[in-house]
């Protein structure tokens, strides 16, 4: 009747989500092309250029940190 059917799960240690990797894995990333606002030289970056806004390469990006 009654049978033991307790909920274990509490102490069962170990959550085991083995999801969830995030996404961020650095693996070949898509680079765009872009011209940098500072040296005018193309560039490449890792993300997608926002029109309107300054896009630096790495050199500039660097130096106005
Ligand atoms: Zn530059």
């Amino acid at each position: 009747m009654e049978g033991k059917r307790f909920n274990n799960n509490r102490n069962s240690g170990r959550g085991n989500f083995g999801g969830g990797r995030n996404n961020f894995d650095r693996g070949p990333r898509e680079m765009h092309k872009a011209t940098c606002a500072e040296c005018k030289k193309e560039c490449e970056v890792p993300f997608k250029p926002t029109e309107g806004r300054d896009v630096f390469c790495r050199d500039c990006f660097n130096k106005r940190q």
